[in-house]
C-alpha cells in the first residue's frame, strides 16, 4: 500500500509524517482538531474523535495500513480499525501500555525486572502499600504523562493522611537510581528486531529535559539493557518502534519504569546522530520494509525546548554553530507544552563532561 495512515496530530505523528514522505509514502492523519503539527506535514486528514465509528470508517477508507502516534486512543476504536486494515503495533499491545496493571503484571511474565509495586484500586488497599517501603509513589493507571497523576509518599505517616485519591492508583517503591536510561526497539513484521543505542535521560519539572546518546554506563549495562528492549518488544509481538524506559539502580540492577509503543522523546537525537533515525525505522516496520542496524554514526545530546522561555531562546539557538534545532509547529507556546528540541552532536566518544553539558545551548532567559 502507498497511504500509510497516523492516529494522533502531534509532533511525533509529524516527525513520523516526514519520515513516510522521505521514504515515497503519503500520509493521512486522525485527529480531532482541524489543525496539527502532523497535519501540517501530511497530505490529508481526517478530523473526528478517536472513537467515533463515522470518523474511523473514514480514516481506514483513506489507508493502506495504520498505526498511532497517541496512547489513549479507545482499544474499542483501534478494533474497529483492525477489522479494516492492519494496525501496527496491533491493539493489544496499546491496550497493555495504557493501563500501568497490565502494563507491568505482563512485563514481568516476560521475564523482566521491575521497581517492586502493588495495585491500588481504592482506599482499602492503601495500607497495604507500606510494605514497599518508603519513599513510595503513586501513579494513576491511566492517562499519566510527563509525571502528571503521580503523588510520591515519604512516610507511613504522610500515606495515612492521604484522602480523595484518584483511583484505581499502582504505587511502585521510589527506585534510588544511579541513571534513567531508555532503549528504542524496532521489529519488523518478520520478526527481525533492531535496537538503537541505549541512551541517558534527564528529567525537569517532570519532562524529559536532555537526552544523552550514548548512556555513559559500562558496556555490560548498555547490552543489558538493549537485551531487556528487546525481549520486550518480541514476547509482545511487537511492529514498529517502542521505547523503554529504565532505572539503573544504585545496587546495578536494571529495573523496567514503563514502555510505549511508539515513536519517543528519548529517541529524537536520532534524527541528527543516525542515517535512519527512529521515526523512518517506525515507518520501515509498519510499511513491510527491510530494517537495517540501527547505527549511530556520532554521539549526540538532545535538548527539549519545552514552553514559552525556551521558544524565547530560539532566535540564539538558530544562531549556534553545530545545534540542529527542531521545531513542532505549535501556533501557542502554553508552559509545560514541547515546541522542539535540538540536537548537537559530537564525534563518537567525546560527550561532553557534566560542567560542559550546561554550556552548549544559550541560556534560559
Ligand atoms: P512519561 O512522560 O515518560 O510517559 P509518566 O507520567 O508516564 O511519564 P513515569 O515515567 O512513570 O511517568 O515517571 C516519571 C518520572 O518520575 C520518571 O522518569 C522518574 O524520573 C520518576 N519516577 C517514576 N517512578 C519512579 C520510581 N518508582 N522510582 C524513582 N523514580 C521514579
Ligand atoms: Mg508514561
Ligand atoms: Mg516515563
Amino acid at each position: 500500500g502507498s497511504t500509510i495512515g497516523i492516529i494522533g496530530g502531534g509532533q511525533l505523528g509529524r516527525m513520523s509524517a516526514m519520515a513516510a514522505a522521505k521514504l515515497g509514502y503519503r500520509v493521512h492523519i486522525l485527529n480531532p482538531a482541524a489543525t496539527s503539527p502532523a497535519i501540517e506535514v501530511s497530505a490529508s486528514a481526517t478530523v473526528g474523535f478517536y472513537d467515533d465509528p463515522v470518523a474511523l470508517e473514514d480514516f481506514a477508507s483513506r489507508c493502506d495500513v495504520v498505526t498511532f502516534e497517541f496512547e489513549n486512543i479507545s482499544v474499542e476504536g483501534l478494533s474497529l480499525l483492525e477489522k479494516r486494515r492492519p494496525v501496527r503495533p496491533g491493539g493489544e499491545i496499546l491496550r497493555i501500555s495504557q493501563d500501568r496493571v497490565l502494563e507491568k503484571t505482563r512485563l514481568a511474565q516476560a521475564g523482566v525486572e521491575l521497581a517492586p509495586w502493588k495495585e491500588v484500586s481504592g482506599p482499602a488497599d492503601l495500607s497495604a502499600v507500606g510494605e514497599l517501603g518508603f519513599p513510595l509513589i503513586l501513579k494513576t493507571t491511566r492517562f499519566g504523562y510527563d509525571g502528571k497523576g503521580q503523588f510520591r509518599v515519604e512516610n507511613a505517616e504522610a500515606l495515612s493522611a492521604l484522602t480523595d485519591l484518584p483511583y484505581p492508583l499502582v504505587a511502585e517503591k521510589m527506585i534510588d537510581f544511579q541513571r534513567e536510561l531508555s532503549v528504542m526497539v524496532v521489529r519488523g513484521s518478520d520478526g527481525t528486531v533492531r535496537c538503537f543505542d541505549a541512551v541517558e535521560n534527564r528529567h525537569r519539572d517532570g519532562i524529559l529535559d536532555i537526552t544523552l546518546a550514548p548512556a555513559r554506563v559500562m558496556p555490560e549495562v548498555a547490552e543489558r539493557a538493549q537485551a531487556i528492549a528487546m525481549r520486550i518488544a518480541t514476547d509482545l509481538g511487537l511492529v514498529g518502534i517502542m521505547g523503554v524506559e529504565m532505572f539503573h539502580a544504585a545496587d546495578g540492577q536494571l529495573l523496567v519504569n514503563e514502555i510505549a509503543p511508539r515513536p519517543h522523546n528519548s529517541g529524537h537525537w536520532t534524527m541528527d546522530a543516525c542515517l535512519i533515525d527512529q521515526f523512518e525505522m517506525h515507518i520501515r516496520a509498519v510499511a513491510g520494509l527491510p530494517l537495517p542496524p540501527a547505527r549511530r554514526h556520532s554521539d549526540a545530546v538532545m535538548h527539549n525546548l519545552v514552553g514559552p522561555e525556551d521558544m524565547a531562546r530560539v532566535p540564539a539557538i538558530l544562531a549556534t554553530d553545530g545545534a540542529s534545532l527542531h521545531l513542532y509547529g505549535k501556533h501557542e507556546a502554553r508552559p509545560g507544552r514541547k515546541m522542539g528540541h535540538v540536537n548537537t552532536l559530537f564525534p563518537r566518544g567525546a560527550l561532553p563532561g557534566e560542567l560542559a553539558l550546561e554550556g552548549l545551548l544559550p541560556p534560559r532567559g
